[in-house]
């Protein structure tokens, strides 16, 4: 990914190399309404003590990654407070990357982030991984290691730091994207029992929403394998079905979804959001 390096951090805030080698990502959230490119030039020109190896734009400068800490180098991001202790029993400064994400404060005082800070925040994360060798365990965030409220999305929301830890395991599964394939695994699985009409009308439409309906929870469903069945009863709501499959990131165009499940309420696109839900559910 292109990662900008305009804005370096002025070496009062950080410490030339380190003393321990790197285990850990730590996500943090800058907790304040700047965005990378602002941070980025203000650790760089001021003594302010602390700093990070990253940071990850808002939306509108297009979740611009910054680097500000080269990771060679001791970035002051995830010590305790005076008087305060550790959590966590390894990770400190000396073996973590820091990541701040750019944030917003909606009227109510409630710090989010934006749909493209998160992404890019994952890509980043899985680059670094790859280049450091470190698992999807050992990325966690500053709340783990001090319990400072940091991310506070991710720390107020425990399902939105879970999707986030979930799109940083999907890295290693190939997704599926030939029809075929794609029918054939959710009728293996029992999600969808016309395979032959299935795979016809995706392959007639193969940018519609059948198609990616179906790409995306298989891929869902490959990347969170394991949990044991239970007893859940079915939603059959359109606006239940379409909500949850959004909350788990597996549609994102919520409206459209809706509009078309309800237009069609005995079409392949209903049954098999309602099915594939279903299948996830029960192994909630
Ligand atoms: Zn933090």
């Amino acid at each position: 990914m292109d990662i900008n390096r305009d804005y370096p951090c002025d070496s009062r805030n950080y410490r030339k190399g380190r003393r321990d080698s790197i285990k850990y990502i730590v996500i943090h959230y800058v907790g304040a309404s700047g965005g990378a490119r602002d941070n980025a030039k203000y650790y760089g020109s001021s003594s302010v003590g602390t700093s990070a190896h990253f940071f990850v734009g808002h939306a509108s400068e297009n979740g611009a990654v910054y680097q500000s800490v080269d990771p060679a180098d001791c970035a002051w991001h995830c010590g305790h407070d005076p008087g305060g202790k550790y959590y966590h029993p390894e990770c400190r400064n000396d073996n973590a990357i820091g990541i701040e994400m750019c944030t917003h404060q909606n009227a109510s005082g409630t710090w989010y982030f934006d749909d493209i800070t998160v992404e890019k925040a994952v890509e980043l994360t899985k680059e670094l991984m790859a280049q450091y060798g470190i698992d999807a365990d050992h990325v966690i965030r500053h709340y783990d290691v001090t319990h400072k409220t940091c991310p506070a999305p991710f720390v107020l929301d425990a399902q939105a730091w879970e999707s986030f830890k979930n799109a940083l395991r999907s890295a290693g599964v190939e997704e599926y994207t030939a029809a075929n394939d794609i029918v054939w695994e959710l009728a293996h699985r029992g999600i969808v029992l016309d395979s032959d009409g299935m795979v016809g009308e995706m392959e007639a439409e193969p940018d519609g929403r059948l198609y990616w309906l179906g790409r995306k929870l298989v891929q869902y469903i490959r990347t969170h394998e394991g949990a044991a069945k239970q007893e859940v009863e079915e939603y059959t709501d359109v606006h239940d079905i379409v909500w949850d499959l959004n909350f788990r990131g597996i549609v994102l165009d919520m409206d459209g979804m809706e509009a078309e499940m309800k237009a069609e309420p005995d079409g392949r696109l209903y049954w098999l959001g309602r099915k594939g839900l279903q299948y996830l559910r029960v192994r909630d």
